[in-house]
Protein backbone atom coordinates (compact mmCIF):
# COMPACT_ATOMS: atom_id res chain seq x y z
CA UNK A 1 0.00 0.00 0.00
CA UNK A 2 1.26 3.69 -0.97
CA UNK A 3 1.99 5.36 2.52
CA UNK A 4 4.03 8.44 3.15
CA UNK A 5 7.27 9.14 4.37
CA UNK A 6 5.89 10.20 7.70
CA UNK A 7 4.40 7.06 8.27
CA UNK A 8 7.43 4.74 7.44
CA UNK A 9 9.44 7.16 9.50
CA UNK A 10 7.17 6.33 12.54
CA UNK A 11 7.29 2.45 11.67
CA UNK A 12 11.23 2.82 11.97
CA UNK A 13 11.12 5.19 15.12
CA UNK A 14 8.62 2.17 16.49
CA UNK A 15 10.84 -0.39 14.86
CA UNK A 16 14.05 1.08 16.34
CA UNK A 17 15.39 0.30 12.88
CA UNK A 18 16.20 1.76 9.65
CA UNK A 19 13.99 1.06 6.61
CA UNK A 20 15.86 0.76 3.20
CA UNK A 21 15.10 3.24 0.29
CA UNK A 22 16.11 1.93 -3.30
CA UNK A 23 16.37 4.33 -6.27
CA UNK A 24 14.35 2.04 -9.30
CA UNK A 25 15.43 3.61 -12.53
CA UNK A 26 13.64 0.82 -14.38
CA UNK A 27 11.06 -2.00 -13.71
CA UNK A 28 13.48 -4.71 -12.80
CA UNK A 29 14.45 -2.57 -9.73
CA UNK A 30 10.90 -1.71 -9.03
CA UNK A 31 10.07 -5.57 -8.84
CA UNK A 32 13.59 -6.53 -7.07
CA UNK A 33 12.94 -3.87 -4.60
CA UNK A 34 8.92 -4.57 -3.82
CA UNK A 35 9.59 -8.51 -4.22
CA UNK A 36 12.06 -8.07 -1.61
CA UNK A 37 9.80 -6.20 0.70
CA UNK A 38 7.13 -8.16 0.57
CA UNK A 39 8.93 -11.60 1.30
CA UNK A 40 10.23 -10.16 4.21
CA UNK A 41 7.14 -8.53 5.36
CA UNK A 42 8.28 -4.82 5.79
CA UNK A 43 7.96 -1.03 4.76
CA UNK A 44 10.09 -0.07 2.03
CA UNK A 45 10.69 2.93 -0.16
CA UNK A 46 11.45 3.25 -3.46
CA UNK A 47 12.86 6.45 -4.91
CA UNK A 48 13.33 7.89 -8.31
CA UNK A 49 16.31 10.78 -9.19
CA UNK A 50 16.25 13.64 -11.55
CA UNK A 51 19.69 12.08 -11.92
CA UNK A 52 18.02 8.77 -13.83
CA UNK A 53 16.11 10.83 -16.20
CA UNK A 54 18.00 10.10 -19.29
CA UNK A 55 17.20 6.40 -18.24
CA UNK A 56 14.33 6.35 -17.04
CA UNK A 57 11.72 9.74 -17.50
CA UNK A 58 9.62 11.03 -14.09
CA UNK A 59 7.17 10.85 -16.85
CA UNK A 60 7.07 7.42 -17.36
CA UNK A 61 8.37 5.20 -14.23
CA UNK A 62 7.19 7.38 -11.92
CA UNK A 63 3.63 6.37 -12.62
CA UNK A 64 4.62 2.70 -12.90
CA UNK A 65 6.55 3.15 -8.96
CA UNK A 66 3.25 4.51 -7.70
CA UNK A 67 1.07 1.80 -9.16
CA UNK A 68 3.01 -0.57 -8.38
CA UNK A 69 3.14 0.63 -4.65
CA UNK A 70 -0.56 0.61 -4.30
CA UNK A 71 -1.27 -2.68 -5.55
CA UNK A 72 1.74 -4.13 -2.78
CA UNK A 73 1.36 -5.93 0.18
CA UNK A 74 3.84 -3.83 2.57
CA UNK A 75 3.77 -0.38 3.13
CA UNK A 76 5.77 1.19 0.47
CA UNK A 77 6.21 5.33 -0.21
CA UNK A 78 7.27 6.53 -3.53
CA UNK A 79 9.77 9.20 -2.87
CA UNK A 80 11.80 12.04 -4.73
CA UNK A 81 15.51 11.72 -4.26
CA UNK A 82 17.41 14.55 -4.92
CA UNK A 83 15.67 17.52 -6.27
CA UNK A 84 16.93 21.09 -6.45
CA UNK A 85 13.82 22.48 -8.33
CA UNK A 86 10.26 22.76 -6.72
CA UNK A 87 8.70 22.55 -10.91
CA UNK A 88 10.28 18.93 -11.27
CA UNK A 89 9.28 18.10 -7.23
CA UNK A 90 5.39 19.13 -7.95
CA UNK A 91 5.68 16.74 -11.12
CA UNK A 92 6.08 13.75 -8.86
CA UNK A 93 3.66 15.00 -6.13
CA UNK A 94 0.70 15.22 -8.63
CA UNK A 95 1.65 11.82 -9.92
CA UNK A 96 1.32 10.71 -6.12
CA UNK A 97 4.89 10.26 -4.91
CA UNK A 98 4.20 10.70 -0.96
CA UNK A 99 7.94 11.87 -0.24
CA UNK A 100 10.51 14.42 -1.25
CA UNK A 101 13.85 15.54 -0.88
CA UNK A 102 14.78 18.99 -1.35
CA UNK A 103 18.67 19.18 -1.86
CA UNK A 104 19.73 22.65 -1.52
CA UNK A 105 23.07 21.42 0.25
CA UNK A 106 25.57 23.22 -2.27
CA UNK A 107 23.38 26.50 -1.74
CA UNK A 108 24.24 28.95 0.75
CA UNK A 109 22.68 28.36 4.12
CA UNK A 110 20.09 30.86 3.62
CA UNK A 111 19.36 30.19 0.45
CA UNK A 112 18.93 26.22 1.43
CA UNK A 113 16.15 27.15 4.05
CA UNK A 114 14.76 29.54 2.02
CA UNK A 115 14.36 26.65 -0.89
CA UNK A 116 13.37 24.27 1.74
CA UNK A 117 10.96 26.14 3.30
CA UNK A 118 8.80 26.42 -0.05
CA UNK A 119 9.43 22.55 -0.67
CA UNK A 120 7.42 21.66 2.57
CA UNK A 121 4.74 24.24 1.85
CA UNK A 122 4.10 22.95 -1.86
CA UNK A 123 4.89 18.85 -0.07
CA UNK A 124 2.10 19.57 2.78
CA UNK A 125 -0.70 20.26 -0.24
CA UNK A 126 -0.36 17.00 -1.28
CA UNK A 127 0.10 15.00 2.46
CA UNK A 128 4.00 14.48 1.06
CA UNK A 129 7.24 14.59 3.93
CA UNK A 130 10.16 16.25 3.15
CA UNK A 131 13.51 15.14 4.02
CA UNK A 132 16.28 17.88 3.17
CA UNK A 133 20.32 18.03 3.22
CA UNK A 134 22.21 19.85 5.46
CA UNK A 135 26.44 19.89 4.72
CA UNK A 136 28.03 18.56 1.73
CA UNK A 137 28.82 14.35 1.23
CA UNK A 138 32.64 13.89 -0.71
CA UNK A 139 30.77 13.24 -3.81
CA UNK A 140 27.30 13.85 -5.31
CA UNK A 141 24.89 11.20 -6.63
CA UNK A 142 26.43 12.03 -10.24
CA UNK A 143 29.83 10.40 -8.70
CA UNK A 144 31.20 13.52 -9.43
CA UNK A 145 32.93 14.67 -6.25
CA UNK A 146 32.61 17.73 -4.46
CA UNK A 147 35.66 20.36 -5.26
CA UNK A 148 35.69 21.80 -1.61
CA UNK A 149 35.53 18.36 -0.20
CA UNK A 150 33.21 16.84 2.47
CA UNK A 151 31.24 19.60 4.68
CA UNK A 152 30.02 17.49 8.10
CA UNK A 153 26.95 19.03 9.27
CA UNK A 154 27.44 21.02 12.14
CA UNK A 155 24.95 19.95 14.93
CA UNK A 156 23.74 23.31 16.17
CA UNK A 157 23.29 24.66 12.71
CA UNK A 158 21.22 21.04 11.88
CA UNK A 159 19.02 22.04 14.75
CA UNK A 160 18.59 25.65 13.29
CA UNK A 161 17.15 24.36 9.78
CA UNK A 162 15.09 21.85 10.94
CA UNK A 163 13.30 24.16 13.46
CA UNK A 164 13.35 26.77 10.15
CA UNK A 165 11.96 24.59 7.76
CA UNK A 166 9.85 22.46 9.12
CA UNK A 167 11.25 19.35 7.33
CA UNK A 168 10.18 15.84 8.36
CA UNK A 169 13.71 14.15 7.77
CA UNK A 170 17.63 15.41 7.93
CA UNK A 171 19.98 13.88 5.79
CA UNK A 172 23.56 15.47 7.62
CA UNK A 173 27.31 14.50 6.25
CA UNK A 174 28.98 12.52 8.23
CA UNK A 175 31.17 10.70 6.07
CA UNK A 176 29.41 8.58 3.88
CA UNK A 177 30.13 9.76 0.03
CA UNK A 178 27.43 8.73 -2.61
CA UNK A 179 28.60 5.76 -5.62
CA UNK A 180 30.77 3.05 -5.09
CA UNK A 181 33.77 4.02 -2.49
CA UNK A 182 37.48 3.63 -3.28
CA UNK A 183 38.81 3.01 0.14
CA UNK A 184 36.82 1.98 3.39
CA UNK A 185 34.40 5.46 4.31
CA UNK A 186 35.36 6.75 8.07
CA UNK A 187 31.66 7.82 9.28
CA UNK A 188 31.29 10.22 12.09
CA UNK A 189 28.88 8.30 14.07
CA UNK A 190 29.09 10.13 17.11
CA UNK A 191 27.54 13.32 15.25
CA UNK A 192 24.52 11.21 14.14
CA UNK A 193 23.62 10.70 18.11
CA UNK A 194 24.20 14.71 18.41
CA UNK A 195 22.33 16.10 15.57
CA UNK A 196 19.57 12.99 16.24
CA UNK A 197 19.52 13.87 19.77
CA UNK A 198 19.21 17.89 19.59
CA UNK A 199 16.74 17.51 16.16
CA UNK A 200 14.73 14.95 17.47
CA UNK A 201 14.07 14.28 13.82
CA UNK A 202 14.55 10.98 11.53
CA UNK A 203 17.95 10.85 9.80
CA UNK A 204 18.67 9.90 6.52
CA UNK A 205 21.94 8.15 5.50
CA UNK A 206 23.09 8.55 1.97
CA UNK A 207 26.24 6.42 0.19
CA UNK A 208 24.52 3.53 2.01
CA UNK A 209 26.49 0.99 0.02
CA UNK A 210 29.54 0.07 1.10
CA UNK A 211 29.11 0.50 4.43
CA UNK A 212 30.18 -2.52 6.95
CA UNK A 213 27.16 -4.13 9.07
CA UNK A 214 28.93 -2.72 11.77
CA UNK A 215 28.48 0.90 10.91
CA UNK A 216 25.14 0.52 9.73
CA UNK A 217 23.99 -1.03 13.08
CA UNK A 218 25.87 1.89 15.15
CA UNK A 219 24.52 4.80 13.22
CA UNK A 220 21.13 2.88 13.30
CA UNK A 221 20.99 2.79 17.00
CA UNK A 222 22.51 6.56 17.05
CA UNK A 223 19.16 7.83 14.71
CA UNK A 224 19.63 6.67 11.22
CA UNK A 225 15.87 6.16 10.07
CA UNK A 226 16.14 5.77 6.10
CA UNK A 227 18.99 4.67 4.46
CA UNK A 228 19.37 5.20 0.71
CA UNK A 229 21.05 2.17 -1.29
CA UNK A 230 21.63 1.58 -4.54
CA UNK A 231 25.15 1.03 -6.34
CA UNK A 232 25.65 -2.06 -4.96
CA UNK A 233 22.53 -3.57 -5.84
CA UNK A 234 22.73 -2.06 -8.92
CA UNK A 235 25.83 -3.67 -9.49
CA UNK A 236 25.16 -6.96 -8.38
CA UNK A 237 22.82 -7.02 -11.14
CA UNK A 238 25.23 -6.34 -13.49
CA UNK A 239 27.48 -8.69 -12.30
CA UNK A 240 24.34 -11.56 -12.93
CA UNK A 241 23.72 -10.65 -16.30
CA UNK A 242 27.81 -10.54 -16.74
CA UNK A 243 27.73 -14.38 -15.00
CA UNK A 244 24.79 -15.51 -17.46
CA UNK A 245 26.81 -14.28 -20.65
CA UNK A 246 29.85 -16.01 -19.94
CA UNK A 247 27.91 -19.12 -18.94
CA UNK A 248 25.09 -18.97 -21.92
CA UNK A 249 24.77 -17.19 -25.25
CA UNK A 250 21.80 -15.66 -24.78
CA UNK A 251 19.75 -14.22 -27.39
CA UNK A 252 16.64 -12.61 -25.51
CA UNK A 253 17.09 -9.68 -23.68
CA UNK A 254 14.44 -10.26 -21.07
CA UNK A 255 16.54 -13.36 -19.55
CA UNK A 256 19.13 -10.68 -18.78
CA UNK A 257 16.68 -8.07 -17.46
CA UNK A 258 15.47 -11.32 -14.82
CA UNK A 259 18.56 -12.63 -14.38
CA UNK A 260 19.73 -8.91 -12.82
CA UNK A 261 16.44 -8.12 -11.14
CA UNK A 262 16.53 -12.00 -9.30
CA UNK A 263 20.19 -10.93 -8.26
CA UNK A 264 19.00 -7.27 -7.76
CA UNK A 265 16.02 -8.94 -5.23
CA UNK A 266 19.04 -10.90 -3.03
CA UNK A 267 20.91 -7.94 -2.79
CA UNK A 268 18.61 -6.00 -1.42
CA UNK A 269 17.13 -8.58 0.84
CA UNK A 270 20.60 -8.69 2.31
CA UNK A 271 20.84 -4.90 3.10
CA UNK A 272 17.31 -4.53 4.18
CA UNK A 273 17.92 -7.49 7.34
CA UNK A 274 20.50 -5.20 8.36
CA UNK A 275 18.56 -2.31 8.16
CA UNK A 276 15.54 -4.15 9.88
CA UNK A 277 17.81 -5.27 12.52
CA UNK A 278 17.04 -9.07 11.83
CA UNK A 279 20.78 -10.14 11.39
ZN1 LIG B 1 21.90 10.80 -2.00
Amino acid sequence: MLVNLNKILEIAEDWKCAIGAFNTPNLECVNAVLDAAEGMDAPVIIMHAQLHEAASPLEKIGPAMVLAARRAKVPVCVHLDHCGQLNYMEKALKMGFTGVMFDGSLLPYEENVRMTKQAVKLAAKYGAGVEAELGALASREDGSSVASGPVYTDPEEAVRFCRETGIDALAPSFGTAHGIYKSTPVLDLERVRVISELTGLPLVMHGGSGVSPEDYRTGIANGLRKINYYSYMSKAGTQAVKDLLAREDVTFYHDLALAAQKAMQANAENAMRIFLGRQ
